[in-house]
């Protein structure tokens, strides 16, 4: 007899482009930091869809919010106006940056393209181009993202790339001085790079960037995709710096789950779009905006941004605790609810075994392991992560001091 999890990737192996490396499990349904698969077995999810789940799994508000929207209306065209995509522009623009302005998309790649699309226009008429960027950043997969982003592993095979993008390094702002050339339209940047590893900026770093473009006159541009709506404890990582940019992207938990990407411009670029400049057929939908208004309601009410900032410190003294016991963990880094552990060895087979044991993480940059959980983490799923963790530690070291004194014998 086959079982649930064979049928299914089988199904997957048949039909479905294997661009993807998946775990082999199949999951049937969640609830708050838990998710169970088609075995019955049950996880503690502290991956949360890759920061998307902020309020983690089937979250009662989000739910009736979906539930009443879809009653009524799931999709409205651009053509015409809705309610939700202008209460939910100014809730956003109101978080970031009075008179700011908002697009919206549906996923972090095209918030990223939208931002490369503005930058290009604004620099139009000065007759700049240029799109400098950080090595080790991750901005999506699109031709022009995959392009920004400082990876030749992402770009590998998909030349020749688009022209206009220029790398600087990280937290080094004498590089990024030395990329600019009078092309240069815009700065853009991750305030934590997630995928390169988990590596916050330095405070230094954003400020002299805001301070070096204003000088230049050159756009600076955030992608918060990933470390935005209240994944580090503010609303956006620029907001633990003091730094504003001229315009940023969000996606990923920007509706709760559901597919949404967003532009939110400063007043500065907030009219550079003009009607026939850009526009996407589900931008913006009013299913999509209820979502994100009940997304930003109950992280409000519930306190969400103050869990973030205290669960996140609670697991990473814990983290930090395991370090200081286990040799291969190396450093925990990160900020608020986006963590990283760096080890000095693949962190692969650590995500294996933590998922063995019911605990889903992350390896990131070969060598990091991840964690994103949702914001209503609770202190005892904290704990309790921390002590599959320590469990799997404590073999995986055990094994290592075993095979080290089995070399030494021979
Ligand atoms: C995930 C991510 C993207 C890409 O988002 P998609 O929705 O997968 O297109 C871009 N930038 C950052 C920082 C991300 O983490």
């Amino acid at each position: 007899m086959t079982s649930k999890t064979e049928k299914v990737t089988a199904l997957f192996e048949q039909h479905v482009i294997p661009c993807y490396a998946r775990k082999p499990i199949v999951l049937t349904r969640g609830k708050g930091t838990k998710v169970w698969d088609a075995d019955g077995k049950v996880y503690l999810d502290f991956i949360a869809g890759i920061a998307v789940l902020n309020l983690g799994h089937s979250h009662p508000r989000l739910l009736q919010a979906i539930n009443e929207q879809a009653g009524q209306l799931i999709h409205v065209s651009n053509l015409y106006y809705h309610e939700n995509q202008g209460l939910l522009a100014e809730a956003l623009a109101g978080l970031a940056f009075p008179g700011g302005k908002c697009f919206f998309c549906n996923s972090g790649a095209e918030a990223n393209e939208t931002l490369i699309k503005l930058a290009r226009l604004w620099g139009h008429e000065r007759k700049r181009y240029e799109v400098i960027t950080m090595r080790n950043s991750f901005h999506g997969r699109t031709l022009a993202t995959l392009t920004a982003t400082g990876q030749s592993k992402v770009q590998k095979g998909f030349e020749p790339l688009p022209a206009g993008f220029v790398y600087a390094d990280f937290n080094n702002l004498d590089s990024v001085k030395s990329a600019i050339t009078d092309k240069t339209a815009a700065v853009l940047v991750e305030p934590v790079q997630g995928e390169g590893g988990v590596i916050p900026a330095d405070k230094d770093f954003l400020q002299g960037l805001r301070a070096l473009c204003d000088e230049k006159d050159i756009l600076l541009l955030f992608d918060e995709v990933q470390c935005g709506m209240g994944r580090t404890g503010e609303w956006f990582a620029f907001q633990n710096y003091g730094v504003l940019p001229d315009a940023f992207s969000l996606a990923k938990a920007l509706a709760g789950g559901l597919p949404m990407g967003a532009v939110i411009a400063a007043p500065k670029t907030a009219d550079v779009l003009q009607a026939g400049k850009h526009a996407s057929t589900f931008g913006g939908g009013p299913l999509a905006c209820a979502a994100s208004l009940a997304t930003i309601k109950v992280i409000q009410e519930e306190g969400l941004l103050q869990n973030a900032k205290d669960m996140g410190e609670k697991f990473r003294n814990g983290l930090q605790k395991l370090a200081d016991k286990y040799e291969h963990l190396k450093e925990v880094r990160g900020a608020g609810l986006m963590i990283g552990v760096v080890l000095d060895k693949p962190a692969k087979e650590l995500e294996a075994k933590l998922m063995e044991i019911g605990l889903l993480a992350l390896a990131t940059a070969e060598k990091v392991l991840r964690f994103l959980p949702p914001l209503n983490v609770k202190p005892a799923e904290i704990e309790e992560a921390l002590d599959m963790i320590d469990d799997v530690c404590a073999e995986w070291h055990g094994k290592a001091a075993d095979v080290a004194e089995m070399q030494k014998a021979e």
